[in-house]
């Protein structure tokens, strides 16, 4: 018995318009546990109606900033009613262990909203003094208005989480949406739309079609009523929604990839370095955007630190995540094992010296060993390309100036994490080092007060925090004459 799972549009389960669907496959059995409707251009024609339908003149365009915040803090305590069964389904779509997003997932959604409940009703305008207009005095203010209909298009690896980010922030600045959820992982999106029901979101502002990035998410990347396309995923993909999006002037923001150092030096706490290098390589089997995959070690503490990370890679429980102490599960699809297993191959293929882990075989259930790497360059692959996979690659520095200059010898530049008991030091790292985030002491410390975003290939703009509410609107200017 499989699980039938359909799109959600205002307010109501529908299949596809055509009746097509597509398979969800469990990668620890391999077998199909769901399928879900294969989402068509018209299925998002009809969401984006309804969606639009609300910011023209329906009920949830007359809600105050006030209103909106009461139902988003409703969504916030019944998301917390179901964060166990919604943690399970995130978990067991990908192969992950629950207790991941148990911990660190769902408290952090549920915080999200709660502080976005908040934000609704503190997007205030500005009033701006100006030279006057042609002689006479004027008062000019700004107001925040929502930018309309988002299509919000997601990845798989912490599918509620990240589809919470966007939605709180955008449902705070009163905006509607088309959700868009990876074709691995459907299920959450759709829970948490019958949640926003429950709450009493009006039907149509929140939407969920399923499907295929090609079909699906491109047709709501031209639907000319979607106003803004937010974005979390692949490089490859990002590049494309931009060009579609970007020749109808959509607001793009995009949330990609990372290839983050963690620069350990000398005078850092040892063992917390190698326990939080280890969390941010093997956290959800390495399928992190922020995962510390480069790890840059000071060459004085070099071997003993690659030893100890060793020795955590090997000792990492792998296996069927269901299962009591079990720490990781396979990595989510085909696709995955086939691309983690190349990237280890041209590892060692390239000259790094493997230390844990290695190619895996395929028996049953997409299981990669945890691996890690050492006596790398930065120019190898392992060391510039995103593997997402729980992969670890150990390059040496000497000196301050050359840790800095390896951390940003990236196409990317989403997070990084620095390791010393040398606060100045600290301090002087992080204002050098391009990313959108810097931890000292701590691996990408997430929070809902707290923007998340990239430069470089990891992407455009900011979610979280006030600012993230922000992104979701467009600045109106009023300027009435004041003759005397
Ligand atoms: P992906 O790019 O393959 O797919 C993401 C989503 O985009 C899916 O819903 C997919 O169906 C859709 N899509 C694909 N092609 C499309 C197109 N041409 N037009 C419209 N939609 C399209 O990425 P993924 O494999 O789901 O996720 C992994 C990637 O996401 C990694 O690179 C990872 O680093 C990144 N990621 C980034 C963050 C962040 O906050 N920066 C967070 C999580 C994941």
């Amino acid at each position: 018995m499989t699980d039938y799972l359909n799109h959600f549009i205002a307010g109501e389960s529908a299949s596809a318009s055509d009746g097509r669907r597509m398979e969800l496959i469990d990668p620890v059995t391999e077998h199909v546990y769901a399928s879900a409707a294969r989402g068509t251009v018209e299925d998002v024609a009809r969401a984006v109606a309804a969606a639009h339908g609300q910011l023209e003149g329906g009920p949830w365009s007359q809600l105050s900033g006030a209103q909106r915040g009461r139902l988003l803090a409703r969504l916030a305590d019944l998301v917390e009613r179901d964060s166990e069964q919604l943690a399970d389904m995130d978990a067991s779509a990908i192969g992950r262990s629950p207790m991941e997003p148990r911990r660190m997932d769902l408290p952090n959604a549920i915080a999200n909203l709660r502080a976005a409940a908040g934000w609704a009703n503190q997007l205030e305008g500005r009033t701006i003094p100006t030279g006057g207009y042609f002689g006479s005095p004027t008062l000019s203010y700004t107001v925040r208005e929502p930018v309309g209909v988002v299509g919000a298009i997601m990845p798989w690896n912490s599918p509620l989480m990240i589809t919470v980010w966007k939605l709180a922030a955008l449902l705070a600045a009163g905006c509607t949406v088309v959700i868009k959820p990876s074709e691995e992982t459907p299920q959450s999106a759709l829970h948490l739309a019958a949640l926003a029901q429950e709450a009493g979101f009006p039907d149509g502002v929140i939407n969920v079609v399923t499907g295929y990035g090609n079909e699906v998410g491109r047709a709501l990347c031209e639907h000319p009523h979607v106003a803004k396309i937010s974005f979390t995923g692949s490089p490859e993909a990002g590049r494309e929604i931009q060009r579609t999006a970007g020749v109808l002037f959509k607001r793009v923001a995009l949330e990609l990839g990372g290839k983050s150092p963690q620069i350990v030096c000398e005078d850092a706490v040892f063992e917390d370095a190698v326990r939080g290098c280890a969390l941010g390589l093997f956290a959800n089997q390495g399928q992190v955007c922020a995962a510390g995959s480069r790890i840059l070690v000071h060459s004085s503490i070099a071997q003993r630190f690659a030893a100890a990370l060793a020795d955590a890679a090997q000792s990492v429980n792998v296996g069927d995540p269901r299962q009591d102490g079990v720490q990781m599960g396979p990595v989510a699809k085909k696709a995955q094992f086939e691309r983690v297993n190349r990237y280890i191959q041209l590892g060692i293929d390239q000259g790094a010296t493997l230390l844990a882990g290695g190619v895996s075989q395929h028996e049953r259930g997409w299981f990669v060993r945890p691996t890690i790497f050492t006596d790398a360059r930065n120019d190898m692959a392992i060391a510039q390309d995103e593997i997402f996979g729980p992969v670890g690659t150990i390059i040496t520095f000497d000196t301050e100036a050359q840790a800095i200059a390896l951390a940003n010898d990236s196409s990317y530049g989403l997070a990084a994490t620095v390791w010393t008991t040398n606060l100045v030091r600290a301090h002087r790292i992080a204002a050098a080092v391009k990313a959108g985030a810097v931890g000292i002491n701590c691996w990408s410390p997430l929070d809902a007060n707290l923007p998340w975003g990239g430069i470089k290939t990891s992407g455009i703009g900011r979610e979280g925090g006030i600012s993230g509410a922000l992104a979701y609107t467009e600045e109106k200017v009023i300027t009435v004459l004041l003759p005397s």
